[in-house]
Parts: structure tokens; sequence; C-alpha cells
């Protein structure tokens, strides 16, 4: 039996009863209105009283009752035995994994102790507030989480230009008249780093009142089928059109900066900086028509409003750092930043975006190859070889929060090879997974509905300023844990005389619903009334208006200045020279004909969805997408099993074959190959897939910011006859 905690209801004459709260599975915040008989759930639709989702809601929301209901998830701690796992009490693994830690840092230094944190934990309120006490308490330079394996490169372009690494532009899609999207794909993602919800009907908006969508992907994707025009682009070569498109906004004149030019350093360096990148120079090279390229930044820059944006496809490719600044640099030449209707900075109620949380860059780097630290983490391509490579500062054992690097990090099959190296692994998540079923054991926090929500980072990345509250609706399991109470008792124990756990400060007893009164009441609005009480009186939460004008009061820069061209940046240009002429730059290995990217399906999210039956089943979503000429090149048919391989595996997956993606490029979906032994998701075990990151190479990253770079690896692929399917994890 489910135990109720939401208590503030209304029956209706049947006993039915309503829980308003936000989705908090994907970044577009979700409004969901849940109906309860009891304490059944009934249905989860769309919030239609949401004044930001406005009824929107996709087929992952009722995952949310497939997730609580999940018999494969854990509830209570366990601990591997030699042939299996037992349960133990919360006292007994919070010792445990105490000691083994302390041991291991005391014999091999602090930094022995690695952590990796994944995506989810952005999305959970508990994380978000105390997950930081944990970190504290282990104090290693190995830090590592899912940033430099997605946003690290607009964080990176943020830090050096603005200030501060969460100052981060997001488009104003509800004002714009010109939407330039480069390697995202909204429409499946629901928008990311750009909070959307029902972004399709916000697209659709833009072309109504007369505006006009442009989309660069090497895919057709289905954010295609909402734009004007789509072109292919060749994977990695994004940074060769960014800079043609501001070579010809400058040469013919048409920058028009505005109030932007008197607070921007460097501005005259542009024309230089950009000079050689003619889109007649960049054409043969990107794959786009160089009259195309011309027309692009004419019609961009005459806009009234315009805003271009680039995700997934930019920041996780070789050049994601300076394509990151770039895509600003366009936004600022054409006097698009900071305005309404381009890209815009967000005024959340509960402002993270402080002097407090200014990051650093490079104080240290990692100890194998030398690759930069950013805000304390150093890129998760660097981890396997943390942990495989002897010697001095190798780490020896790690803590997994809500995190699978296994499926989830360039070259998964060397970092499996890896955790199972391990001396000790601790794992805070609520499966036995890819990653966590190397753990020794596994300390399982409440999840979704159990929780009390508020978006802290999704707030700060949405196009409207709004806020709201969800409060959990039924209790946890007898005798569980919530993420926060996990953290804080870890670092508690983890205490010692020169580094002790101050018991009564107020940060170590708040929980984390007080913890955002208090950031309510600080906020901007605190000054206007808002705070927790008022935001649990509006379940449907508050709006908060459109995004405003700030610059250049909200820079961090130290002088309100904003570096339009910062040397950590312009640095890159060599590299970016070497792309053009064909003599490398991007460090790919060639060692296969076809070029491999990512794509994200809106029924999956990352690999711990993959465990709910109705966004599983059906269709196969883990395909190799494939051009109709280069299938027919190689002999292979629609549905017909093939072999990818790439310097550092190879996997074996079904070929859909394709009009929808370019010539020379395929395409294969993230966070599946769940058939490893010992996986405890029987859902996902018989929905398996394959990893796309048994392909990704770990060798390949942005070696500006360290992001990976998933996006462009060579690869080559070849049908399997029948009888002869290959072994995937060999
Ligand atoms: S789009 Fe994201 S937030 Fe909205 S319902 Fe789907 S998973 Fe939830």
């Amino acid at each position: 039996m489910q135990r109720l905690l939401y208590t503030e209801r209304a029956v209706d004459r049947l006993g039915v009863w309503t829980h308003y709260r936000t989705c908090n599975l994907c970044e577009a915040m979700c409004g969901l209105e849940i109906r309860l008989d009891g304490e059944t759930i009934q249905s989860i639709r769309g919030d239609r009283e949401d004044p930001f989702s406005r009824g929107h809601i996709c087929p992952k929301a009722l995952a949310l009752e497939d997730l609580h209901n999940d018999s494969d998830r854990l509830k209570h701690p366990m601990r591997k035995t030699g042939s299996g796992w037992e349960r133990i009490s919360w006292d007994q693994a919070f010792s445990e994994v105490a000691e083994r830690l302390r041991s291991i840092q005391n014999q091999y230094g602090r930094s022995a102790v690695g952590m990796y944190l994944g995506n989810p934990n952005v999305h959970n309120l508990g994380s978000m507030l105390v997950l930081s006490s944990l970190v504290k308490a282990i104090r290693t330079e190995n830090l590592f989480t899912a940033t430099s394996v997605d946003q690290l490169p607009h964080h990176f372009a943020a830090r050096h230009m603005f200030g501060h690494y969460f100052l981060l532009p997001i488009p104003d899609i509800d004002r714009t008249d010109f939407f330039l999207i480069l390697g995202a794909n909204p429409v499946a993602s629901n928008g990311s780093l750009m909070t959307a919800p029902g972004v399709t009907q916000r697209l659709r908006d833009i072309r109504a009142r007369g505006g006009k969508i442009v989309l660069i992907d090497p895919r057709r994707t289905e954010t295609a089928a909402e734009a004007d025009a789509h072109h292919f682009i060749r994977p990695g070569h994004d940074v060769l059109l960014l800079l043609a498109l501001l070579e010809t906004i400058l040469r013919e004149g048409l920058a028009r900066p505005g109030r932007l030019a008197e607070f921007c350093t460097d501005f005259s360096e542009l024309d230089s900086l950009v000079e050689g990148y003619a889109p007649e120079r960049v054409a043969p090279r990107v794959g786009i028509d160089a009259v195309e390229i011309t027309a692009m930044a004419r019609e961009f820059a005459g806009a009234k409003r315009a805003v271009c944006y680039g995700r997934m496809g930019l920041s996780t490719q070789a050049f994601g750092g300076i394509c990151q600044w770039l895509i600003n640099v366009l936004n600022i030449v054409t006097g698009n930043l900071d305005r309404a209707g381009g890209a815009m900075f967000t005024r959340p109620a509960l402002d993270i975006v402080t002097k407090e949380r200014v990051r650093e860059f490079g104080r240290w780097h990692s100890r194998v190859r030398g690759l930069p630290e950013f805000g304390g983490e150093l890129p998760s391509a660097a981890l396997a070889e943390e942990i495989l490579t002897p010697g001095d500062g190798r780490i020896r054992a790690m803590i997994t929060v809500a995190g699978n690097p296994v499926l989830s990090t360039p070259n998964g099959g060397r970092l499996d090879r890896a955790f199972s190296e391990l001396d000790f692994a601790v794992a805070v998540d609520i499966y036995i997974n890819e990653t966590t079923r190397h753990a020794d054991i596994i300390l399982p926090p409440t999840t979704g509905l159990e929780c009390d929500h508020y978006d802290v980072i999704f707030h700060t990345l949405a196009i409207r300023n709004t806020a709201k509250f969800s409060p959990a609706l039924f209790e946890g399991a007898e005798d569980s844990r919530h993420d926060w109470q996990i953290y804080r008792e870890l670092a508690r124990r983890l205490a010692s005389d020169e580094h002790p756990f101050d018991e009564h400060h107020p940060l170590n007893q708040a929980t984390p619903a007080q913890m955002i009164d208090f950031g309510l009441r600080a906020g901007p609005y605190g000054k206007d009334g808002l705070s927790l009480d008022k935001l649990r009186e509006t379940p449907h939460g508050i709006d908060l208006g459109a995004l405003e004008p700030c610059l250049p009061d909200r820079l961090f820069t130290g002088d309100g200045l904003i570096r339009i061209a910062p040397v950590e940046l312009t640095r890159d240009l060599e590299r970016v020279r070497g792309l053009l002429e064909g003599t490398g730059g991007n460090g790919s290995l060639s060692l296969g004909d076809l070029t491999l990217v990512g794509r994200r399906h809106l029924r999956s999210n990352n690999s711990w969805m993959h465990n709910s039956e109705r966004l599983v089943k059906g269709r196969e979503l883990c395909t190799l997408m494939i051009h109709t000429r280069d299938a027919r090149a190689r002999g292979i048919a629609d549905g017909q099993k093939v072999t990818v391989a790439s310097r550092v595996g190879r996997i074996e997956l079904e070929a859909a074959v394709s009009e929808n993606i370019m010539p020379g490029v395929v395409s294969i979906p993230h966070g599946w190959g769940h058939d490893r032994e010992g996986v405890g998701l029987s859902v996902a075990t018989t929905h398996a897939g394959a990893s796309i990151n048994d392909l990704t190479d770990e060798a390949l990253l942005d070696r500006l910011t360290g992001n990976a770079a998933f996006n462009g690896v060579p690869v080559s692929v070849e049908a399997i006859a029948a009888g002869a399917a290959i072994d995937a994890t060999e």
C-alpha cells in the first residue's frame, strides 16, 4: 500500500482528488495534474492552469507512475555478496562506506576517491541543495560530472564572456522573428538549456506571426518538420559556418550591436578574427552552398528580432567551446543579446547566478592527460584512465551519484572494465544498472513522487520567469532516506578533526524546502512577498513575467564589460584554421569512412528511463540511422543487423535506412546497451539495444574545454550475414 503524504486535497463526489506538480524528468518543467482515487493514481495529464506549460506534457510524464511502482527500484541499502546482493541497515551501510572511503584516502590521498555525479542530480531538489556537502567532505580533485559530456562549452563561453559560468543566454523564442538552430532538436528534447514546455507550439507560433525558423543539422529531425528551411551540415564543421556568417555580417557592414557596443571590449578585433572565412571558402567543407550561407547571414542580420541557438550537436563535438562563443558573438553583433526576441538572461526567483558561484578554470589538471578542471570538475572523458593508469594519484574508489557513466561517457566499455578494478565503489542510486553493478554498496534514495520538488536549475534556464513548488505526493518506503539525508549523513561520518562537520550550521540542519524558502525570500521577488508559503498556496505555479534586459548590471566581469573576444576562446581559432585547410584540427582518428552522431527520442531521455515498459515497447528505438546511398553501397537493407566499429569498439544493432540523414553520416541514440551481466532492470534488459558509447572515443574531445566529442566519431559499418552475430562486448 502506498502511503500518501500530500493531504491538502479536495475530494470530488466519486472520491477522486487531484495533485499538481512539476514533472522533473527532463528540462521542460511541464505542469502535471495527477488524479488519484484514494491512494491510487488514476491519470497523469498536463496541467492546463500551469502558467508556463499550459497543459503540455510528453509521453515520458506517465513514466513517473512507472518509476514509483517499479519493482526493480531499490529502497533499502544493498551490499554485494559472493552470490548477489543483501539488504543491510542504513547504519551499517553508512559506517562501512565511511570507513572504507576514509581508509583509502588515508592510505593513498584524498583524490584516490573519485566522484561521478550524473545528470538526474540537476532534476532533484535534494541533490541541488545538499550534494555539495558530500563533495566538500570528500575533497577530491577527481570530481567528474555529466556537465563535461553535455554542456561544458556553454559554461566556458559564458564564464569568459560574461564573467559567470551560469549566466547563459536563453533564446526568447516567444518573441523572436528569426530562430536559427544548430545541432538541436527541441521538438524531441522539449528544449535543452532552453526550458520551453510545449516547444512545438511555440515554434509554430513563430511562423504564425510571420517569423522564420532555419535548422542546421546533419539529420532531418522532428524539428526540421517545423522549420522553414533545413540544411545538412558535416558533423563537427559548424564552427566554420558560424565564422562565415559572422564574416559576411561584418564585411557587408550589417553589424548593428546598438547599445551593446557601449559595454563590449575588443569589438574592433572581430574583423581580423573572421578574416579568411568567407562563405565561398567554407562552403565545400561544411556542405552548405555559399549562396545559402550568405543569404542566411543577411537574413539573420536583417531580422527585427533574431536569435541563434546551438545545443548538443555543437556542445558535444571537437569545437564545442568556440561554437558557443561564436553563437554569442553572432547574437551580440546583430544587437540580439539581451533584447526581447533575442538571447536573454533569466531573473529566477531563486537566483543561483551569484558572485559566490563564479567558477574558475584550470586550477589543476588531470594526472594522466593533463586536462584542465573547470569549476572543480575534470573532464569525464578522463575518468577511465585515472582509474586504470598505475601510479601515485590513481583513483582507487568511486562514489557515483545518480549516474551511469558506463553508458553515458565516451568509451564506456573501457570504463566498465575500469570500474571492475576499483578497490571500492559506492553508489547513491535507485537501480542496479550498468555502472552500479560494480558497487560494493548501493544507497538508494527516495525518488520522483516521494520528493518535494523545485527546479533550481531549470527556472534559471527558462524562456520565461516563473516559480513553482511541488510537495511530495507519497511517503517513501518504510525506513527509506531522501538523497539529501544520505549526503548529509555521509558528510557527517566522513568528518575529521581537521575537517569537522558543523551540526549546528543552518545549512546542515535545514530541509531542502526550508532552504528554498530562504532562497525565495532573499531572491529578486522576495521583497514582493514571494516565499514558500506563497508557492504552496498557488499549486499551478506563479508567472513572474517575460525575460527582461538586464545588461550590463548582471555581468560578473568586474568592470561591467562583455569580453567579446577573450583570448581564452580566440586562441582556439588556430585549431579551426586546421579544420578549414583540411590539415586536421579536430583530432579525428581516421578509422572509418562514415561519421557517427547521436540522436534523441521523445520517449527516451537518459539510460535510467528504459525500465518503463510503456516508453520502450513498440518500434525499436536503438537503431543505426544510415542514408539510403550508404546502405546500398554496403548491401544493407532496412531492418538488417549491422556491425558498427570505431577505434575503441564495435556493436551490433539494426539499420534504419533513411533519406533523413546526410550521406556519409550515421546516427545512434544514447543510453542503451542494458544486456550486461548483473544489471537489475527487468524491462530494460529485454529492450537492451546497444551502447553508442562503446563506439565513442575518449581521445576525441573539445581540446579547449575538455567536453567529450560524441558527435563526429569516425566509424565503419558492415552488414551482418544471417547467423554471424558478434559478441557486443568484444
Ligand atoms: S517534456 Fe519533460 S518535463 Fe514535460 S512531461 Fe515530458 S519529460 Fe516531463
